[in-house]
């Protein structure tokens, strides 16, 4: 079987083991399943593997930009000086 699928690492881990390692069919097709290398547990599609991947890229710019929003729409209270 391994010689139909890859292996990679995913920065949120398998819901039932944890495990980072998962593999996917070599051809990583978008509606391929992942599944877990250590468990063989299904844990979701190639695609939203691969989204998973570029959200935990984004998440810190987003992450500030949406601390910076959220200032606006608040009252804060005044800093300490
Ligand atoms: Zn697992």
């Amino acid at each position: 079987m391994t010689d139909f699928s890859t292996e990679f690492r995913m920065p949120k881990g398998c819901p039932s083991c944890g495990s980072h390692l998962m593999r996917v069919s070599k051809a990583r097709d978008p509606d391929d399943k992942v599944f877990c290398a250590s468990c063989n547990s299904y844990v979701c599609l190639y695609r939203e593997a691969e989204d998973r991947l570029d959200n935990d890229h984004k998440s810190q710019a987003e992450d500030m930009i949406e601390k910076v929003t959220n200032k606006d729409e608040r009252e804060l209270p005044p800093k300490r000086s």
